[in-house]
C-alpha cells in the first residue's frame, strides 16, 4: 500500500454525466451495462462533486456520457465548473445540441468542444452511429465552435467500416476550422469488446491508415494538432493506460462511482467509492479499487522486472483481465508477455470475418 503522501493529486476528471445517448456508436467506450437515468446524480450533488474535484487539486474536467447535451442542466453544471476554477471540455455527438443550447454552454464559460465523427461519408457515418441524420449535425455544430472562437477537436474512432479513410477524416477536420484531432484506434473495452469481430481491420489496412495520418502530420503541420492514438493489437508495446492506474485521472459514472478507468468494474473483486457518500479526494487516496494497482507491488514477470515499467505501468489492467483472465499480468499486447501470440491470432481471425454487423449500444440493448 503506498502512503498517501506519494499519491499524486489528481489533475484531471472523466465526468460520465449520463449514459443516455441518441447514438449507439458499436465502439462506445461506456460499459456493456449501462447505467439507468433514474439512477443519475443530480444536480446539486455533481455541483458538490465539481468543487471536490477543484480543492483535491483536478485541473480540468471532461464532460462526458452518453452523450452530456441531454442533461437539463448541462450549462448550470458548466458553468459551476468555470466558478470553481476548473477547465471544461465538452465531448459531444452534436446531436441534441441546439444553436440555443450552445449559446447557453457559451455564456456559462464552456472552455473547449470535443465533436466526434463516424465516418466522412454521410452515409456510413450514419450507420456506423445507428442514427439517421447524425452526420448532418457535425459540420453545423462546429461552425459554432469555430464562430464563438471556442477550440475545437474533433475525435474521430478508426475500424473496419472507415479505415480507408482516415486521411479523408483528418482533411474534414481541418475543413471544419478544428485545431487539433485525435485520431484513435479502437480501444476494445465496453461495447468495443461487444462488437471486436466486426470492427477489427486487418494489419495492411491499419497500417496503411497510420501511414497516411503520420504523412498528414507532416503536411499539415501548424495548421492542425493530429493526436495519434496507436492500434493496441497491431502494437508492440501497450499503451500506458491512463498513464498509469491512479496517478493522473479518474472518472464518476452517472450514478457517482468513482473509476480509476471507464472500463475498471470488469475486474472483480475491486471496491468502488461513490460520491455519494464518500468525498472525491477520499476516493482517490483511500477508496481499495484506486490502491489495488498503484505502484508495482502487484507486478507479475514480465512486467516486474522490465524497464519499461515506469512508461507503461504494465499496460491495461482490464485488457489483461480480458485476454489472459488474471488482471495483474502484463497486458498481452506487449511482446514480452507469453500470452502475446493470442493478441495477433484475434486480431488476425476477427479481421478476416470481414462482416459489419453491429450490436448497437443502446440502454436497452442486452450485450
Ligand atoms: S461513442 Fe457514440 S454511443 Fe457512445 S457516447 Fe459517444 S456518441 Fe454516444
Ligand atoms: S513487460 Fe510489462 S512493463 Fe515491460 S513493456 Fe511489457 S507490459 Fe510494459
Amino acid at each position: 500500500m503506498i502512503a498517501r503522501a506519494d499519491i499524486p493529486a489528481p489533475a484531471g476528471m472523466l465526468a460520465e454525466l449520463t449514459h443516455r445517448c441518441p447514438l449507439g456508436c458499436p465502439y462506445c467506450s461506456n460499459p456493456a451495462e449501462l447505467e439507468k437515468p433514474a439512477s443519475e446524480l443530480d444536480t446539486a450533488t455533481w455541483k458538490r462533486v465539481f468543487s471536490e474535484a477543484a480543492a483535491a487539486g483536478v485541473l480540468h474536467v471532461h464532460l462526458s456520457g452518453g452523450e452530456p447535451c441531454v442533461r437539463a442542466d448541462i450549462a448550470e453544471l458548466t458553468a459551476h465548473c468555470a466558478q470553481v476554477g476548473l477547465y471544461t471540455n465538452l465531448i459531444t455527438s452534436g446531436v441534441g445540441l441546439t444553436r440555443k443550447l450552445f449559446d447557453a454552454l457559451v455564456d456559462a464559460r464552456l472552455d473547449h468542444l470535443q465533436l466526434s465523427i463516424q465516418d466522412a461519408e454521410a452515409s456510413s457515418a450514419d450507420r456506423i452511429a445507428g442514427y439517421d441524420g447524425a452526420f448532418a449535425r457535425k459540420s453545423e455544430v462546429a461552425r459554432w465552435t469555430v464562430e464563438a472562437g471556442l477550440p475545437l477537436t474533433i475525435n474521430a474512432v478508426m475500424h473496419r467500416a472507415n479505415i480507408a479513410r482516415a486521411a479523408r477524416m483528418v482533411e474534414m477536420a481541418v475543413e471544419l476550422g478544428a485545431r487539433r484531432i485525435e485520431v484513435a484506434h479502437t480501444q476494445y473495452y465496453g461495447w468495443g469488446l461487444v462488437n471486436r469481430a466486426a470492427l477489427m481491420p486487418s494489419r495492411e489496412e491499419t497500417e496503411k491508415a497510420v501511414a497516411a495520418v503520420e504523412d498528414l502530420r507532416k503536411t499539415h503541420e501548424g495548421r492542425i494538432v493530429i493526436d495519434h492514438v496507436v492500434p493496441d493489437y497491431h502494437a508492440r508495446f501497450p499503451k500506458a493506460c491512463m498513464s498509469g492506474w491512479g496517478r493522473r485521472t479518474f472518472n464518476v459514472t452517472p450514478s457517482g462511482k468513482v473509476l480509476p478507468c471507464h472500463a475498471a468494474e470488469t475486474i472483480p473483486g475491486l471496491e468502488f467509492w461513490n460520491v455519494r457518500d464518500r468525498s472525491v479526494a477520499a476516493a482517490w487516496y483511500d477508496s481499495p479499487a484506486f490502491n489495488a494497482y498503484r505502484g508495482d507491488a502487484w507486478m507479475k514477470e514480465p512486467c516486474r522486472s522490465c524497464e519499461r515499467k515506469a512508461i507503461d505501468f504494465g499496460g491495461c489492467r482490464c485488457q489483461a483481465l480480458a485476454l489472459t483472465g488474471d488482471a495483474c499480468n502484463a497486458d498481452p499486447i506487449c511482446e514480452k508477455s507469453p500470452r502475446h501470440a493470442t493478441v495477433g491470432a484475434i486480431a488476425s481471425n476477427e479481421s478476416a470475418s470481414g462482416a459489419i454487423d453491429y450490436r448497437y449500444r443502446r440502454l436497452n440493448a442486452k450485450a
